[in-house]
Order: structure tokens, then C-alpha cells, then sequence
């Protein structure tokens, strides 16, 4: 039996790299005061179908939607804001503007799968509620600039545009479809089709052969009123003081309806076609859309299996954990004792990371072992050393003769020669 197609497992040898990005980003946005909350994976597919948008790829071709045994239609989250969504109105999270919370878990889309595309994906979700002004804007790619330092990313650039409002987004799809009316021959059958569902979606399509007519169609921010220009030129006198570069692009429209004013990507040179490590966007009708009060809201979300494809490319050296010690034992006598001698070990010394290799076997096997696992040291227990209540230590990186410690000074003796390394 094997895995589902474009569903992954992540194996021992790839997961440093997971827990890296899962550390820092937990560290990080604990310090910028933001709130771990984990909603369930299934949804109403109605609560999918609203916030996303009927007509957009997830909706239409990409959600994993079932009827459970009561004949109810649920669906394997595609993505995560609409579920943080629901949740805080469900909850009352909202009482309290500017609520910032985060979650990270497995997002389904059936995708064709690809290098940086996959049928079960991972997401760190950030959300920031009830702040209606540029600043969470801000925050938010400055957040997110710095998780790129911390894990040691470089490179990543990032990309701007603001939709503005309905209103103006009304505006916009009337110039979208004249000028696109005006090319029509040059449309290929999606794009034709949503010319009269949802026409700025033509505007992500991936086909190749639209993206020169999409690059010569009109702008959006040419539609912006006097309210979304403010908006944007704050933020991006804002990010300007703090240094970040950023390019504007007036095509970037993002795949989900419920965007208002900006939306932004940060994208890679380095991982081919998939080229978006983090997207996001503000959307302040969405709260109230789906049955909650009046509420600004903004966020993006991280694909965490490209930013740990980038971790390689980028040959970010990870931190190792490799065992200290490793523990072996010969004879009925030394292997009784084994793990309670560990135990004491672990007591006295809680950040030793040790393997106990307790099972029946020669030292000399168990020795390799230790050797393979990149230990520093081997503690050996014979029968012998049980009675006398002694340990031999054997370094696996340097000559030097063996050891013997008595059991009482084993920990002082490890802590001193081990972890000072
Ligand atoms: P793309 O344009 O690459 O399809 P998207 O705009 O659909 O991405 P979002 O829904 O905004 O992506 O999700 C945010 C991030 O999640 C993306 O920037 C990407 O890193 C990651 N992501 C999205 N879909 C997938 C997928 N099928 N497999 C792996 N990562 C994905
Ligand atoms: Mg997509």
C-alpha cells in the first residue's frame, strides 16, 4: 500500500528542518503577542463556499467535499482564515479588537501534483482581527521578514497590491471586462468562462499563454478612491521607515475572493514554478459576511513544505540531535540496570539527550551503533561493572584511553565532558 498521491510523509531525516520552521515561527509569534488556536481540519463546505468564493480554483475543482453519515456536505479544509474566522465569531474572540492569533496544520487541495504542490500541504496561518488601518499591515510583513531571518532565509521578495474596496473592485471588473471583451479571441476557456462569473480571476490564471494579455490589462489601483491610496501610501511609508523592499504589482489579485484593500506575496527565485512561499491579504467583509459583527481583518498563510524545500536550497545548516550518550549493557545483571541508571542520569542531568541499548547483543555491535547515531560518548555496562558499580566510558571522537567512573560520579563526570562540547 502507499501514500495517496500528493500526500507526503515527512520522514525522520527531513523533519529538523519542520521543527526548525515550527519553533521559530512558535517563538516569534508568541513574542509579537500573538495566540495559538487550532480549529478542527472539517467545515461545513457551505462556510468554504461562502468566504472563498463559488467561482475560484479551490472552490470549483480543488476542495475535498463528502457527506458524512447524516448527509451533511463537509470538506477538508482547503485553506485555514475561514476556519479562525468562524471560530472567533463563534467563540467571541471579537469582543476584544485587535485579537492576533496563529495556527499551523495540514490544508487539502486536490491539485495536480508537483514540485511545491500537493494534494495535503502544511500552513502557518496568521490572523490579525478588528484593526482596520495599515498597521497590521505592517506587522504583519515585518512578522514575517523576520521568521525569514530567523530560520536563515534570504532572498524572499516581496510583492504588493490593494484591491480597495468592493466598490472599487465593481469598478475595476467593468474596465477588466471591456478590455478583455475587446481580446476575447485571445482568452483561453476558463478565463472565457469568467468573463461572466468573476472576471478578475483571469487575472491568476497560470496559463502561459494568457500572461501577456494579462499583463497589458488595466490596473486596478487606476480605479483606487482617495481612501485606498491613503491606505496604501501609509503602509507604504511605514515599511519604507523600516526598511523593507517591496515591488508593486497591479496584477497580483490573490486565488480567494474575500480580499479587500491589500494583498501580498512573499515569492522565491529558487524553487521553479512554485514560486510563493506566503501569501496574504486584508479582509474586512468577511467576518460580517459570515454571520459576525462589522469587523477589519487581515492575514497570510506560509506553505511550509517550500520554505523547507528552501531550507535545502539554501543549505541552512539545522541544528543537529544527535544523542550526547549512548548507554549500552551486556549480561542479565548490567541490563536490569541499564535504564535506571539512565533514569538517574536523566534526573541529574535533564538536557542530556541519551539512548539506552539495553537489548541482548555484543558490545561490539552495540558499539557501532553508538558510533552510527553521531554520539560523543558510549557508557558500557557489563556484568562486571554492575557488581562493582562502575561504568566504562568510551569517547567516539577522539583517542583516548576508556575510562572507568563509579555510578556516583557518572553525571558530574557526563555533564562536565559532554555537554560542555
Ligand atoms: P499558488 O499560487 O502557489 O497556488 P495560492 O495563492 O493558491 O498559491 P494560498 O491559498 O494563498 O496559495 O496559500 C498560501 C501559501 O500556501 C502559498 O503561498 C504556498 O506557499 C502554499 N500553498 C498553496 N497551495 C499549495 C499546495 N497545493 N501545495 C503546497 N503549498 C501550497
Ligand atoms: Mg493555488
Amino acid at each position: 500500500m502507499l501514500a495517496i498521491r500528493g500526500m507526503n510523509d515527512i520522514l525522520p531525516e527531513n523533519i529538523r528542518a519542520w521543527q526548525h520552521v515550527e519553533h521559530h515561527a512558535c517563538a516569534l509569534l508568541g513574542a509579537y503577542g500573538y495566540e495559538e488556536m487550532r480549529p478542527p481540519m472539517v467545515e461545513r463546505t457551505e462556510l468554504f463556499r461562502r468566504s472563498i468564493g463559488e467561482v475560484t480554483d479551490i472552490v470549483e475543482k480543488e476542495m475535498y467535499t463528502f457527506d458524512d453519515r447524516n448527509g451533511e456536505s463537509l470538506t477538508l479544509r482547503p485553506e485555514c482564515t475561514a476556519s479562525l474566522v468562524r471560530a472567533a465569531i463563534q467563540h467571541g474572540l471579537l469582543r476584544t479588537p485587535g485579537r492576533r492569533v496563529w495556527t499551523m496544520g495540514p490544508m487539502f487541495r486536490y491539485e495536480r501534483p508537483q514540485k511545491g504542490r500537493y494534494r495535503q500541504f502544511h500552513q502557518i496561518d496568521v490572523e490579525i482581527f478588528g484593526v482596520g488601518g495599515p498597521s497590521a499591515e505592517a506587522e504583519l510583513i515585518l512578522l514575517s521578514r523576520r521568521l525569514w531571518t530567523a530560520l536563515g532565509i534570504s532572498g524572499l521578495a516581496l510583492e504588493l497590491n490593494s484591491l480597495g474596496s468592493r466598490a472599487i473592485q465593481a469598478r475595476y471588473r467593468t474596465r477588466l471586462v471591456e478590455y478583455f471583451s475587446a481580446h476575447a479571441s485571445m482568452l483561453d476557456a476558463d478565463s472565457a468562462r469568467r468573463m461572466e462569473t468573476n472576471p478578475l480571476r483571469i487575472l491568476d490564471s497560470k496559463n502561459p499563454s494568457m500572461q501577456a494579455l494579462i499583463e497589458e490589462a488595466p490596473r486596478i489601483t487606476d480605479q483606487h478612491d482617495a481612501q485606498a491610496r491613503a491606505h496604501l501610501d501609509q503602509l507604504l511609508a511605514m515599511l519604507d521607515e523600516a526598511g523593507v523592499a517591496y515591488r508593486l504589482n497591479p496584477r497580483l489579485v490573490r486565488g480567494l475572493d474575500y480580499y479587500t484593500g491589500t494583498v501580498f506575496e512573499w515569492t522565491t527565485s529558487e524553487l521553479g514554478a512554485q514560486d510563493a512561499v506566503c501569501g496574504g491579504g486584508r479582509y474586512d467583509n468577511l467576518v460580517s459576511e459570515i454571520g459576525g459583527p462589522a469587523c477589519p481583518a487581515i492575514g497570510f498563510a506560509i506553505g511550509l513544505e517550500r520554505l523547507v524545500a528552501l531550507l535545502e536550497t539554501q543549505s541552512v545548516e539545522l541544528p543537529a540531535a544527535v544523542p550526547h550518550a549512548w548507554l549500552a549493557s551486556n549480561g542479565d545483571r548490567a541490563s536490569i540496570l541499564a535504564h535506571a541508571v539512565a533514569e538517574s542520569l536523566r534526573d541529574a542531568v535533564p538536557e542530556l539527550r541519551l539512548v539506552v541499548d539495553a537489548v541482548p547483543g555484543s558490545f561490539k555491535a552495540k558499539l557501532k551503533r553508538a558510533d552510527r547515531s553521531g554520539a560523543r560518548i558510549a557508557l558500557l555496562i557489563g556484568d562486571e561493572e554492575a557488581r562493582s558499580g562502575t561504568i566504562a566510558v568510551k569517547d567516539l571522537r577522539a583517542r583516548v584511553p576508556q575510562s572507568m567512573v563509579s555510578i556516583d560520579d557518572l553525571a558530574g563526570h557526563v555533564a562536565r565532558n559532554v555537554l560542555t562540547q
